[in-house]
Protein backbone atom coordinates (compact mmCIF):
# COMPACT_ATOMS: atom_id res chain seq x y z
CA UNK A 1 0.00 0.00 0.00
CA UNK A 2 0.91 3.67 -0.91
CA UNK A 3 1.36 5.09 2.38
CA UNK A 4 2.22 9.36 1.70
CA UNK A 5 3.25 11.28 4.48
CA UNK A 6 2.40 15.13 4.23
CA UNK A 7 5.00 17.47 6.08
CA UNK A 8 3.66 21.33 6.29
CA UNK A 9 6.22 23.32 5.88
CA UNK A 10 4.94 26.90 6.38
CA UNK A 11 1.43 27.92 7.37
CA UNK A 12 1.56 31.37 5.76
CA UNK A 13 0.49 31.80 1.78
CA UNK A 14 0.55 34.80 -0.91
CA UNK A 15 -3.39 34.17 -1.69
CA UNK A 16 -6.06 34.30 0.49
CA UNK A 17 -8.85 31.16 -0.31
CA UNK A 18 -12.01 32.25 2.02
CA UNK A 19 -12.16 28.50 2.53
CA UNK A 20 -8.43 27.76 3.37
CA UNK A 21 -7.97 24.89 5.99
CA UNK A 22 -4.86 25.58 6.53
CA UNK A 23 -4.64 29.06 7.83
CA UNK A 24 -1.62 30.50 9.39
CA UNK A 25 0.07 29.74 12.79
CA UNK A 26 3.03 30.94 14.68
CA UNK A 27 4.73 27.51 14.12
CA UNK A 28 7.75 27.64 11.90
CA UNK A 29 9.92 25.02 10.60
CA UNK A 30 13.98 25.12 10.27
CA UNK A 31 15.81 22.83 8.03
CA UNK A 32 16.49 21.15 10.50
CA UNK A 33 13.16 20.22 12.19
CA UNK A 34 11.97 19.55 8.52
CA UNK A 35 14.90 16.57 8.05
CA UNK A 36 13.65 15.39 11.00
CA UNK A 37 10.09 14.53 9.94
CA UNK A 38 11.34 13.28 6.66
CA UNK A 39 13.50 10.59 8.52
CA UNK A 40 10.38 10.09 10.59
CA UNK A 41 8.46 8.98 7.27
CA UNK A 42 11.43 7.06 6.45
CA UNK A 43 11.42 5.19 9.69
CA UNK A 44 7.69 4.36 8.90
CA UNK A 45 8.80 3.22 5.17
CA UNK A 46 6.58 5.38 3.23
CA UNK A 47 6.41 5.94 0.11
CA UNK A 48 6.51 9.30 -0.65
CA UNK A 49 6.40 12.94 1.54
CA UNK A 50 4.03 15.43 0.64
CA UNK A 51 5.35 18.88 1.10
CA UNK A 52 2.66 21.47 1.63
CA UNK A 53 1.21 24.60 3.68
CA UNK A 54 -0.33 27.09 3.66
CA UNK A 55 1.66 27.79 0.53
CA UNK A 56 5.60 25.40 0.44
CA UNK A 57 7.40 27.45 -1.53
CA UNK A 58 7.33 30.41 0.54
CA UNK A 59 10.03 28.54 3.04
CA UNK A 60 13.58 29.50 1.73
CA UNK A 61 14.77 25.73 2.08
CA UNK A 62 12.49 24.05 0.18
CA UNK A 63 14.44 23.08 -2.70
CA UNK A 64 16.47 21.70 0.16
CA UNK A 65 14.09 19.91 1.69
CA UNK A 66 13.10 18.21 -1.67
CA UNK A 67 16.48 17.65 -1.86
CA UNK A 68 16.86 15.61 1.32
CA UNK A 69 13.98 13.58 0.94
CA UNK A 70 14.96 12.35 -2.50
CA UNK A 71 17.96 11.35 -1.40
CA UNK A 72 16.56 9.83 1.58
CA UNK A 73 14.21 7.34 -1.44
CA UNK A 74 11.48 9.24 -0.83
CA UNK A 75 9.25 10.34 -3.83
CA UNK A 76 8.62 13.98 -3.66
CA UNK A 77 5.60 15.65 -4.18
CA UNK A 78 4.25 19.57 -3.51
CA UNK A 79 0.91 21.07 -2.83
CA UNK A 80 0.72 24.82 -4.45
CA UNK A 81 -0.91 27.54 -6.12
CA UNK A 82 1.68 28.26 -8.52
CA UNK A 83 2.60 31.22 -7.95
CA UNK A 84 6.55 30.76 -7.37
CA UNK A 85 6.60 28.00 -9.96
CA UNK A 86 5.22 30.56 -12.70
CA UNK A 87 9.05 31.11 -12.68
CA UNK A 88 10.82 29.31 -15.05
CA UNK A 89 13.93 29.34 -12.89
CA UNK A 90 11.86 27.99 -9.95
CA UNK A 91 10.45 24.83 -11.74
CA UNK A 92 13.92 24.41 -13.07
CA UNK A 93 15.50 24.57 -9.23
CA UNK A 94 12.67 22.61 -7.73
CA UNK A 95 13.24 19.89 -10.32
CA UNK A 96 17.52 19.78 -9.87
CA UNK A 97 16.32 19.87 -6.53
CA UNK A 98 14.18 16.40 -6.66
CA UNK A 99 11.03 17.27 -7.36
CA UNK A 100 8.90 14.09 -8.53
CA UNK A 101 5.38 15.44 -8.92
CA UNK A 102 3.15 18.82 -8.59
CA UNK A 103 -0.01 19.25 -7.56
CA UNK A 104 -1.05 22.17 -9.04
CA UNK A 105 -4.64 23.70 -7.30
CA UNK A 106 -7.16 25.51 -9.73
CA UNK A 107 -10.28 25.83 -8.57
CA UNK A 108 -11.88 27.85 -11.69
CA UNK A 109 -10.55 28.47 -15.42
CA UNK A 110 -13.17 31.27 -15.18
CA UNK A 111 -10.62 34.05 -14.38
CA UNK A 112 -12.77 36.20 -12.21
CA UNK A 113 -14.00 33.32 -10.29
CA UNK A 114 -10.24 32.08 -9.60
CA UNK A 115 -9.21 35.40 -8.72
CA UNK A 116 -12.08 35.61 -5.81
CA UNK A 117 -11.83 32.33 -4.80
CA UNK A 118 -7.90 33.48 -3.76
CA UNK A 119 -8.52 36.90 -2.73
CA UNK A 120 -5.34 37.53 -5.00
CA UNK A 121 -5.86 39.18 -8.67
CA UNK A 122 -4.14 37.14 -11.77
CA UNK A 123 -3.76 33.89 -9.88
CA UNK A 124 -5.31 32.03 -13.28
CA UNK A 125 -2.13 33.30 -15.54
CA UNK A 126 0.50 32.51 -12.82
CA UNK A 127 -0.89 28.86 -12.33
CA UNK A 128 -1.29 27.81 -15.90
CA UNK A 129 2.45 28.78 -16.47
CA UNK A 130 3.31 26.88 -13.48
CA UNK A 131 1.72 23.87 -14.84
CA UNK A 132 3.80 24.86 -18.37
CA UNK A 133 6.90 25.68 -16.26
CA UNK A 134 6.94 22.14 -14.55
CA UNK A 135 5.94 19.77 -16.96
CA UNK A 136 8.98 21.36 -18.77
CA UNK A 137 11.25 20.72 -16.06
CA UNK A 138 10.72 17.33 -16.04
CA UNK A 139 8.39 17.27 -13.33
CA UNK A 140 4.92 15.27 -13.57
CA UNK A 141 2.00 17.72 -13.15
CA UNK A 142 -1.34 16.57 -11.31
CA UNK A 143 -3.95 19.47 -11.01
CA UNK A 144 -6.13 19.70 -7.87
CA UNK A 145 -9.40 21.60 -7.27
CA UNK A 146 -11.42 22.05 -3.81
CA UNK A 147 -15.04 21.95 -5.00
CA UNK A 148 -16.86 24.74 -3.71
CA UNK A 149 -20.18 26.98 -4.08
CA UNK A 150 -18.35 29.30 -6.77
CA UNK A 151 -17.20 26.14 -8.90
CA UNK A 152 -19.66 23.94 -8.26
CA UNK A 153 -21.39 24.45 -11.81
CA UNK A 154 -18.25 24.55 -14.04
CA UNK A 155 -16.26 21.35 -13.09
CA UNK A 156 -16.57 20.02 -16.62
CA UNK A 157 -15.66 23.24 -17.90
CA UNK A 158 -12.02 23.37 -16.11
CA UNK A 159 -11.03 19.80 -17.66
CA UNK A 160 -12.21 20.68 -20.57
CA UNK A 161 -9.78 23.95 -20.84
CA UNK A 162 -7.09 22.36 -18.71
CA UNK A 163 -7.00 19.09 -20.88
CA UNK A 164 -6.49 20.89 -24.36
CA UNK A 165 -4.31 23.11 -23.01
CA UNK A 166 -2.55 20.77 -21.16
CA UNK A 167 -2.98 17.46 -22.22
CA UNK A 168 0.59 16.10 -20.82
CA UNK A 169 -1.29 16.73 -17.29
CA UNK A 170 -3.12 12.61 -16.52
CA UNK A 171 -4.26 13.07 -13.54
CA UNK A 172 -6.99 15.28 -11.40
CA UNK A 173 -7.73 15.45 -7.69
CA UNK A 174 -11.31 17.05 -6.33
CA UNK A 175 -11.28 17.92 -2.39
CA UNK A 176 -15.05 18.46 -1.91
CA UNK A 177 -14.93 21.33 0.17
CA UNK A 178 -14.19 20.34 4.18
CA UNK A 179 -16.81 22.67 6.00
CA UNK A 180 -15.75 22.16 9.56
CA UNK A 181 -12.55 24.25 10.25
CA UNK A 182 -10.00 27.55 9.03
CA UNK A 183 -11.83 29.89 7.26
CA UNK A 184 -14.41 27.26 5.02
CA UNK A 185 -16.24 26.81 9.05
CA UNK A 186 -16.52 30.45 9.28
CA UNK A 187 -17.52 31.21 5.82
CA UNK A 188 -19.90 28.18 4.89
CA UNK A 189 -22.45 30.67 3.74
CA UNK A 190 -20.34 32.08 0.82
CA UNK A 191 -18.71 28.43 -0.26
CA UNK A 192 -20.15 25.46 0.82
CA UNK A 193 -21.81 23.91 -2.28
CA UNK A 194 -24.83 21.53 -1.89
CA UNK A 195 -24.19 18.11 -3.25
CA UNK A 196 -26.87 18.33 -6.35
CA UNK A 197 -25.46 21.62 -7.69
CA UNK A 198 -21.87 19.64 -8.40
CA UNK A 199 -23.33 16.50 -8.98
CA UNK A 200 -23.89 17.07 -13.11
CA UNK A 201 -20.85 18.98 -13.58
CA UNK A 202 -18.84 16.49 -12.06
CA UNK A 203 -20.05 13.43 -13.62
CA UNK A 204 -19.22 15.39 -16.95
CA UNK A 205 -15.70 16.01 -16.07
CA UNK A 206 -14.92 12.52 -15.06
CA UNK A 207 -16.74 11.31 -17.65
CA UNK A 208 -14.39 13.34 -20.05
CA UNK A 209 -11.61 12.00 -18.25
CA UNK A 210 -12.04 8.71 -18.03
CA UNK A 211 -12.77 8.61 -21.98
CA UNK A 212 -9.83 10.14 -22.42
CA UNK A 213 -7.70 7.58 -20.27
CA UNK A 214 -6.88 9.81 -17.71
CA UNK A 215 -6.80 9.23 -14.12
CA UNK A 216 -8.70 10.89 -10.82
CA UNK A 217 -9.68 10.64 -7.25
CA UNK A 218 -12.31 12.38 -5.54
CA UNK A 219 -12.21 13.67 -1.80
CA UNK A 220 -15.38 14.12 0.31
CA UNK A 221 -18.36 13.24 -1.96
CA UNK A 222 -20.35 10.11 -0.97
CA UNK A 223 -20.68 7.45 -3.43
CA UNK A 224 -23.98 8.14 -4.53
CA UNK A 225 -22.97 11.40 -6.37
CA UNK A 226 -20.48 9.40 -8.01
CA UNK A 227 -21.86 5.75 -8.22
CA UNK A 228 -20.49 5.03 -12.02
CA UNK A 229 -16.48 6.06 -10.87
CA UNK A 230 -17.05 5.00 -6.97
CA UNK A 231 -13.62 3.28 -7.67
CA UNK A 232 -12.14 6.71 -7.36
CA UNK A 233 -13.33 8.24 -4.39
CA UNK A 234 -10.33 8.84 -1.87
CA UNK A 235 -12.10 7.42 0.74
CA UNK A 236 -13.34 4.07 -0.44
CA UNK A 237 -9.61 3.32 -1.78
CA UNK A 238 -8.75 3.75 1.77
CA UNK A 239 -11.68 1.97 3.16
CA UNK A 240 -10.95 -1.10 0.89
CA UNK A 241 -6.81 -0.97 1.12
CA UNK A 242 -6.77 -0.14 4.40
CA UNK A 243 -4.19 2.77 4.50
CA UNK A 244 -2.98 4.62 7.01
CA UNK A 245 -1.84 8.33 6.70
CA UNK A 246 0.78 10.66 8.79
CA UNK A 247 0.41 14.27 8.70
CA UNK A 248 2.91 16.42 10.14
CA UNK A 249 0.90 19.43 11.23
CA UNK A 250 2.27 22.61 11.44
CA UNK A 251 -0.17 23.65 14.57
CA UNK A 252 -0.93 22.39 17.95
CA UNK A 253 -2.43 18.77 16.60
CA UNK A 254 1.54 18.21 15.43
CA UNK A 255 2.23 14.38 14.58
CA UNK A 256 -1.32 12.65 13.58
CA UNK A 257 -1.44 9.51 12.48
CA UNK A 258 -4.78 8.54 10.85
CA UNK A 259 -5.48 4.80 10.74
CA UNK A 260 -9.10 4.87 11.97
CA UNK A 261 -11.77 7.15 9.64
CA UNK A 262 -15.22 8.11 11.12
CA UNK A 263 -17.59 8.77 9.17
CA UNK A 264 -20.81 10.24 8.95
CA UNK A 265 -23.98 8.39 7.62
CA UNK A 266 -27.84 9.67 6.93
CA UNK A 267 -30.52 6.70 7.83
CA UNK A 268 -30.61 6.26 4.12
CA UNK A 269 -27.66 4.89 4.21
CA UNK A 270 -28.78 1.57 5.97
CA UNK A 271 -30.25 0.01 3.32
CA UNK A 272 -27.84 1.03 0.67
CA UNK A 273 -25.64 -1.72 -0.95
CA UNK A 274 -22.63 0.50 -0.89
CA UNK A 275 -22.48 1.24 2.71
CA UNK A 276 -19.79 -0.79 3.48
CA UNK A 277 -17.10 1.10 1.28
CA UNK A 278 -18.20 4.93 1.57
CA UNK A 279 -17.28 7.09 3.49
CA UNK A 280 -20.53 8.55 3.48
CA UNK A 281 -20.57 12.63 4.35
CA UNK A 282 -16.84 12.01 5.91
CA UNK A 283 -15.74 12.20 9.45
CA UNK A 284 -16.36 16.05 8.80
CA UNK A 285 -19.15 16.81 6.97
CA UNK A 286 -21.60 17.30 9.24
CA UNK A 287 -22.43 20.49 7.62
CA UNK A 288 -24.04 19.10 4.30
CA UNK A 289 -27.42 18.37 4.55
CA UNK A 290 -28.04 14.02 4.85
CA UNK A 291 -31.12 14.53 2.95
CA UNK A 292 -29.29 14.59 0.01
CA UNK A 293 -27.94 11.11 0.48
CA UNK A 294 -30.00 8.60 -1.04
CA UNK A 295 -29.07 4.71 -1.68
CA UNK A 296 -28.19 2.95 -4.46
CA UNK A 297 -28.04 -0.96 -5.24
CA UNK A 298 -25.70 -1.61 -7.04
CA UNK A 299 -22.78 -4.68 -6.26
CA UNK A 300 -19.88 -3.01 -4.60
CA UNK A 301 -17.84 -6.26 -5.63
CA UNK A 302 -16.68 -4.74 -9.02
CA UNK A 303 -15.36 -1.25 -6.90
CA UNK A 304 -13.70 -3.21 -5.34
CA UNK A 305 -11.62 -5.45 -7.58
CA UNK A 306 -10.74 -2.23 -9.60
CA UNK A 307 -9.59 -0.86 -6.95
CA UNK A 308 -7.44 -3.82 -5.85
CA UNK A 309 -6.21 -4.90 -9.54
CA UNK A 310 -4.71 -0.22 -9.42
CA UNK A 311 -1.28 -1.14 -8.88
CA UNK A 312 -1.19 3.04 -9.16
CA UNK A 313 -1.15 3.62 -5.27
CA UNK A 314 1.12 0.50 -4.59
CA UNK A 315 4.26 1.12 -2.65
CA UNK A 316 5.69 -0.43 0.61
CA UNK A 317 3.78 -0.85 3.40
CA UNK A 318 3.93 1.40 6.66
CA UNK A 319 6.13 0.62 10.14
CA UNK A 320 4.71 1.87 13.22
CA UNK A 321 7.16 4.71 14.94
CA UNK A 322 6.97 7.13 17.70
CA UNK A 323 5.14 10.41 16.56
CA UNK A 324 7.97 13.23 16.35
CA UNK A 325 7.04 17.17 17.61
CA UNK A 326 6.78 19.21 14.64
CA UNK A 327 8.17 22.88 14.71
CA UNK A 328 8.92 25.53 16.60
CA UNK A 329 7.59 28.78 18.50
CA UNK A 330 9.44 31.67 18.92
CA UNK A 331 9.14 34.99 19.95
CA UNK A 332 9.74 36.12 16.73
CA UNK A 333 7.45 33.75 14.74
CA UNK A 334 4.68 34.93 17.29
CA UNK A 335 5.85 38.17 16.72
CA UNK A 336 5.78 37.33 12.45
CA UNK A 337 2.09 35.90 13.21
CA UNK A 338 0.44 38.58 14.96
CA UNK A 339 1.73 40.60 11.68
CA UNK A 340 0.31 37.99 8.97
CA UNK A 341 -2.89 38.26 11.10
CA UNK A 342 -3.46 41.94 10.49
CA UNK A 343 -2.83 41.64 7.01
CA UNK A 344 -5.11 38.46 6.60
CA UNK A 345 -7.44 40.85 8.51
CA UNK A 346 -7.72 43.51 6.03
CA UNK A 347 -7.85 41.18 3.36
CA UNK A 348 -11.36 39.55 4.86
CA UNK A 349 -12.84 42.40 5.22
CA UNK A 350 -11.86 43.65 1.73
CA UNK A 351 -13.38 40.16 0.43
CA UNK A 352 -16.54 40.57 2.40
CA UNK A 353 -15.52 37.42 4.55
CA UNK A 354 -14.82 36.00 7.59
CA UNK A 355 -11.13 35.00 8.83
CA UNK A 356 -10.87 32.09 10.41
CA UNK A 357 -10.94 31.10 14.64
CA UNK A 358 -7.33 31.27 15.57
CA UNK A 359 -6.46 27.65 16.91
CA UNK A 360 -9.42 26.04 15.13
CA UNK A 361 -8.91 22.49 14.08
CA UNK A 362 -7.47 22.72 10.78
CA UNK A 363 -7.04 19.53 7.82
CA UNK A 364 -4.21 19.42 5.04
CA UNK A 365 -5.87 19.62 1.84
CA UNK A 366 -5.28 16.02 0.75
CA UNK A 367 -4.31 14.08 -2.51
CA UNK A 368 -4.30 10.96 -3.68
S1 LIG B 1 -26.61 6.48 0.63
FE1 LIG B 1 -25.00 6.66 2.15
S2 LIG B 1 -23.81 4.76 2.02
FE2 LIG B 1 -25.05 4.93 0.14
S3 LIG B 1 -23.73 5.91 -1.35
FE3 LIG B 1 -24.93 7.54 -0.35
S4 LIG B 1 -23.67 8.22 1.35
FE4 LIG B 1 -22.84 6.26 0.66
Amino acid sequence: MANIGYLQVVRHCNHYCGFCSNPSTPFEHTLESMKRLVDDLCEREYFGVVLTGGEPTLHPELPAIARYAKARGLHVRMITNGHRLAQPAFASAMAEAGLDLVHVSIYSVRAEVEARLRGTPGTLRLALAAIENAHASGIEVNVNCVINRHNADHLDENVAFLTERHPYVRHYVWNNLDPSMGRAEVNQTEYLPSLRAFEASLHRALSLLHRTGRTFRVERVPLCYMTEFAWASTETRKIVKSEERVVHFLDEKQTVRQTEWEHQYAAACSVCSLRSICGGLFDRGGAYDPAELAPVFVSPEPIIRAIRGDRRDDGPSAKPAPLPEVGLVTEESLRKHARRREVEARRAADLGIAPEREGADTEEERIE
